[in-house]
């Protein structure tokens, strides 16, 4: 059995004929462009497309359409018109690439973004060198995901030079502002149909979820602000008026008596990740009450605030439904207000995910956990995203269910100072997405 790992002297004798010498052609390829690899994903880490503001998207997603234009690729380059943060100084530019094969048949679908988080501190090299060290590339975005998007591309590469009569097509994007939610990326062009049938039968996202595990989907998220309400009065006389910031203490009070609690207690079938995350969660994600917070140097407001505001982020499971998460809530304010003299509230919604899960046999799930198979003769580690990502709205807005997330990063780096991807990991994984090709276009044998 072809093997890049352990056990070389371990053969599955079913397989050791075709499927072997099948896969020789298409690893040897792949092999040989270790180090064009290392360097397409040091290139793409030279961009600085850090988000916010949205740097450099258009030398990028040129960059990336160039090279693809090069091999063959149909290229379209589309501006999110219109969305959140894109201006002439800083337009949102997405690339799309795509490859007919000599014969109709499905397409499948590499989306990367191509944005990144801003450096910060703690660094040991430039984040926005590409420097290749140790078997490693470093640099901001190396492992989420450029690292991925490479990989991506030179499968495809490998795949379409192995077999140049394939059936089908392929497409790889790279979009932007995923990690500002998507809007102007893959929201927009799903919106635009290029995550939809018939054009696109199955999407991998090759965000660093791990070599040999695929991210089934995500958790829901429902963000809300809510808002108690008082009334001002002078600050020597509390009594006179209502104190919005006592009021949202007992909302405070009354959820982690009650909500985290019940929260803790469920449980889900979604094989999240990292375990801890295996429940429902919440968090608060800010608390601001009363009058202006920036008095500094002068003295704070000397009145009873009539407003206190609180944002909440909460993540759920498949097993709940959005209706019940809300009234979880909105419940324990209720009943506060009927108990609690002068209480009232609003609540705001400011963000709404639905929970998703693509099943572990769905087509391009059991294609790629075929590729780990062969590639490190094991079973794959089926996962879910603590997170959301850019799935939720090929699903949503595209209406498109066969897609995951599968790539060579690991998960732990993203966003942390010296970021990096393993070379190794890239070749091994681009092995697996090349096998996936195979499998979802030429439909050699099934998993
Ligand atoms: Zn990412």
């Amino acid at each position: 059995m072809r093997k890049t790992g352990n056990n070389p002297g371990k053969v599955k004798p079913d397989k050791v004929n075709n499927v072997d010498r099948m896969y020789d052609k298409l690893f040897k390829i792949i092999d040989d462009r270790r180090e064009e690899l290392a360097e397409l994903t040091a290139e793409l880490i030279r961009f600085p497309t850090i988000n916010p503001p949205g740097d450099a998207y258009r030398p990028c997603a040129e960059y990336l359409g160039n090279r693809l234009a090069k091999r063959g690729f149909g290229v379209e380059y589309i501006r999110a018109e219109g969305t959140p943060g894109d201006t002439d100084r800083y337009p949102r530019i997405n690339v799309v690439a795509r490859f007919d094969g000599r014969v109709a048949g499905p397409t499948v679908h590499f989306n990367s973004h191509i944005d990144v988080v801003e450096a910060g501190e703690g660094w040991s090299v430039d984040p926005f060198a590409g420097t290749i060290r140790d078997g490693r590339v470093y640099g901001r975005g190396a492992c989420d995901m450029k690292g991925g998007l490479a990989a991506s591309i030179i499968a495809a590469e490998a795949f379409m030079d192995a077999n140049p009569d394939f059936p089908g097509a392929i497409e790889i994007s790279g979009t932007v502002d995923e990690e500002s939610g998507g809007f102007g990326g893959v929201a927009y062009l799903a919106g635009k149909g290029y995550f939809s049938r018939p054009r696109v039968d199955h999407v991998i996202i090759p965000e660093p979820l791990n070599k040999d595990r695929i991210c089934l989907g995500h958790r829901g998220v429902w963000w809300a602000e809510i808002e108690t309400k008082g009334e001002i009065a002078h600050g020597s006389m509390p009594f006179l008026g209502d104190c919005a910031v006592r009021h949202m203490g007992a909302v405070l009070e009354a959820f982690e008596r009650e909500l985290f609690p019940a929260l803790d207690r469920k449980t889900t079938r979604m094989p999240v990740v990292p375990e801890g995350a295996r429940r429902s969660t919440m968090n608060i994600n800010s608390i601001h009450g009363g009058q202006t917070d920036d008095f500094r140097p002068g003295l704070p407001s000397p009145n009873v605030p009539d407003s206190c505001r609180l944002t909440i982020d909460r993540r759920f499971l498949l097993e709940e439904n959005i209706v019940d998460v809300k009234g979880e809530v909105t419940s324990i304010l209720d009943r506060l207000k009927s108990e609690r003299k002068k209480f009232d509230y609003e609540i705001r919604d400011i963000m709404e995910v639905q929970p998703l899960m693509t099943e572990r046999d769905a087509p391009v799930a059991s294609a790629i956990a075929r590729g780990i198979r062969e590639i490190f003769d094991k079973e794959p580690e089926y996962v879910i995203s603590p997170g959301t990502y850019d799935q939720k709205h090929v699903a949503r807005i595209g209406h498109l269910y066969d897609c995951i997330a599968y790539g060579p990063g690991i998960l732990d780096l993203a966003h942390r100072p010296d970021e990096w991807v393993g070379i190794d990991d890239m070749v091994q994984s681009a092995k697996v997405m090349a096998i996936g090709l195979d499998i979802l276009l030429r439909g050699q044998f099934s998993g």
